[in-house]
């Protein structure tokens, strides 16, 4: 597998500014009448130049934390009911719906896993790019289609000067992902949530893909939020890793901390379960181990630590919701496994 950074470069990006910070993001949602919480306590910070890598499997909270983030949680049965999204000391939970919209695909943009739902198939890339541009910027109609033209070569699009002429089906997956980076990054944003980039894609088209978002990365310094059920893409891009389970943040750390030294028995069964090359043919294993069980159906509400029904380690104290252990600078663990005593030692 190859890694962009490698186990040490989250404290390489540790010395520059916060530039995000959340802080105990909770979402609940009003299902027949009572409230369930789908994201619970999450937080978080983001250093300039910096990627976090947010990973569980699907109905883990992943996507829901991405939409909080731009209080795009759909409401109703949705809302965020408690913390706080600071982005460059302004707190998004509490602007105004003129401000966030401004927001949304300036300061803060997203990228999603499936560009052919989100580019409109009747206009040009271009009108779509230039629309975007002047969305948020003062200028006129030509000077927005040049800058289109500029965004698709940096973006590395073949004559873009022709391309921007036509329309999404006239391009490839691949080229299709990299419209929706070139829209994304039109207004330079501060942050950008790339919420499964390259899943409809191939393995080559998708090592592409996360080149591309590196470049970009090394060259504008933007900070990225990468959204993923799979290690291999966080592998190749992330500094720092969240893991998340049932709307919970379970563990957080370093590439190397979460890859070398996992402690969380859900981190440790995810990775378990990620294929990996291998020298000698005798280490292939015929059947890579899964977590047995499903991923837990918040509506129905949850008690005491929502891996317990397919944890391993489960013991008479994960009744009870464990708190987080902090095991270093920006290491945490939500398991009693860690915790020196009842409710562990709740960090941010
Ligand atoms: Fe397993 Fe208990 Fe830790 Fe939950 S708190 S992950 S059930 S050991």
């Amino acid at each position: 597998m190859r890694t962009r950074r490698g186990a040490g470069a989250g404290a390489e990006a540790d010395s520059h500014e916060v530039v995000l910070r959340v802080e105990n993001l909770c979402v609940d949602f009003r299902v027949k009448g009572r409230e369930v919480r789908i994201l619970s306590d999450i937080s978080f910070s983001l250093r300039r130049g910096e990627t976090l890598g947010i990973i569980g499997e699907s109905g883990c909270g992943k996507s829901m934390t991405a939409l909080a983030l731009l209080r795009m949680v759909p409401s109703p049965p949705g809302r965020i009911t408690a913390g706080r999204v600071v982005l460059n000391g302004e707190d998004l939970v509490q602007v105004s719906e003129r401000r966030i919209r401004g927001i949304r695909g300036g300061e803060m943009s997203m990228i999603f896993q499936e560009p052919m739902t989100s580019l409109n198939p009747v206009y040009t890339i271009g009108n779509q790019i230039a629309e975007t541009i002047r969305r948020h910027k003062q200028v006129d109609k030509t000077a927005a289609w040049k800058e289109a033209v500029d965004l698709l070569d940096m973006v590395h699009i073949p004559a873009p000067e022709r391309r921007v002429s036509e329309y999404p089906h006239q391009l490839s997956g691949g080229m299709r992902q990299r419209v929706m980076i070139a829209m994304a990054l039109a207004c330079e944003p501060t942050v950008l949530l790339a919420d499964e980039p390259t899943t409809a894609l191939d393995v080559t088209v998708q090592a592409q893909i996360f080149d591309l978002l590196n470049e970009i990365q090394d060259t504008r310094g933007t900070c990225i939020i990468l959204i993923t059920h799979d290690f291999g893409a966080v592998s190749e891009m992330a500094d720092r890793v969240l893991v998340m389970y049932a709307g919970h943040k379970v563990e957080e750390g370093t590439l190397g901390e979460i890859s070398d030294d996992p402690r969380h028995p859900y981190t440790r069964g995810l990775l378990r379960s990620m294929p990996e090359i291998v020298d000698d043919p005798a280490d292939v294993r015929v059947r890579l181990p899964e977590i047995p069980g499903s991923v837990p159906d918040l509506l129905r509400g949850l008690e005491g630590c929502p891996f317990a029904p397919r944890c391993p380690s489960a013991m008479s104290q994960c009744r009870e919701l464990p708190g987080y252990s902090r095991l270093g600078e920006h290491r945490s663990v939500k398991c009693w496994l860690e915790s020196e005593g009842p409710g562990g030692h709740t960090t941010s």
